[in-house]
């Protein structure tokens, strides 16, 4: 349950990423800042005040987008909604590049914190409480917001940016599917807990919130034990994928680009036995490259075929 471009259109396009809004955004703006309490002296600073919020939102997404192009993914699109912003990454997948495509959200919020600071003490020092009470409401009213979308988004609660960061660091120990298996699991704590709140408080703002954790998080869930079955998959341990070292299941887990039929892309090697169609490129089922069925090197000596743990991905650029 994330926004896609289907109800949204694009705002601007900035360093190659489309920056798109969802139409929902309108109706909860203009709820939100017809029913916030009067702090201002005009209604235009409240207005000014919500956008101020989405440009804060962007600037973390942006952080999310170039951090994941740095590392060689790919990020083309960001979609603002009213639950804040999403950047869509294709992170490399390997533990560091998903860390710092995930962390680098966040850092965005941590390095606002001086700028806000500075202000702060620029306020004091001219006193504009007094100078100009709208302007010093508003920062106040920035600061507020920028430190509360830094902690929340560092709540260890996946899909929240903690949760994901949680689930990079564990990746590490524990390996691509259990790590994401694991922080699925403390993301629906945290999406209970949320639940729990969201009727103590009687807030509507709350329930949409932990449906939007819980339905994300199932989904992972779900990705998770699909690729722990991957992961057990027989291997072919003669052959290593280009990209990431490991070696292809042994099955027809491969779709012929002719026919339709699945095959063993290695049994061929590339040639399907239905048709006889020959395929250059195969897919990486654990990293998802697309690369020379040729370039996946063959160590000669017929090995027996073992059980392996999917090994971390060592670099590439996933293709969809
Ligand atoms: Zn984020
Ligand atoms: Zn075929
Ligand atoms: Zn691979």
């Amino acid at each position: 349950m994330t926004p896609t471009r289907q109800g949204s259109f694009r705002l601007f396009r900035l360093a190659g990423i489309d920056v798109h809004l969802h139409w929902s955004w309108f109706l909860v703006a203009f709820y939100q800042i017809s029913t916030r309490p009067d702090s201002y002296s005009s209604p235009g600073w409240k207005i000014l005040e919500y956008l101020a919020l989405f440009v804060i939102v962007l600037m973390h997404e942006f952080g999310h987008a170039l951090a994941c192009r740095q590392v060689g993914g790919s990020s083309d699109q960001i979609v603002l909604w009213p639950l804040g912003g999403v950047a869509y990454v294709n992170a490399p997948q390997r533990p560091g590049a998903t860390l710092w495509s995930i962390a680098a959200g966040p850092l965005v919020n941590v390095a606002l914190v001086p700028v806000f600071l500075g202000l702060w003490w620029l306020d004091r020092a001219n006193n504009w409480a007094h100078q100009l009470p709208d302007f010093h409401v508003f920062l106040r009213s920035l600061m507020m917001i920028n430190t509360v979308l830094l902690i929340f988004n560092l709540l260890p609660v996946y899909p929240l940016d903690g949760g994901q960061i949680l689930r990079s660091l564990l990746w590490y120990p524990l390996g691509k599917a259990r790590s994401l298996q694991v922080a699925t699991g403390i993301g629906f704590l945290g999406g209970a807990t949320l639940v729990a709140l969201a009727v103590w408080e009687q807030s509507i703002w709350f329930g949409v919130m932990a449906a939007f954790l819980l339905m994300n998080c199932w989904g992972a869930f779900k990705h998770s034990r699909a690729l722990l079955k991957v992961a057990r998959l027989q291997r072919r341990s003669e052959c290593r994928c280009p990209e990431c070292r490991s070696s292809p299941p042994v099955g027809t887990y491969w779709g012929c680009g002719q026919c339709g039929k699945g095959f063993d892309m290695f049994e061929g090697p590339g040639v399907c036995p239905h048709c006889g169609a020959v395929h250059e490129k195969v897919t990486c089922v654990d990293c998802g490259c697309r690369t020379p069925v040729a370039s996946w090197a063959r160590t000669g000596e017929s090995r027996p075929l073992t059980q392996v743990e999917v090994p971390a991905p060592a670099s590439c650029d996933v293709r969809t």
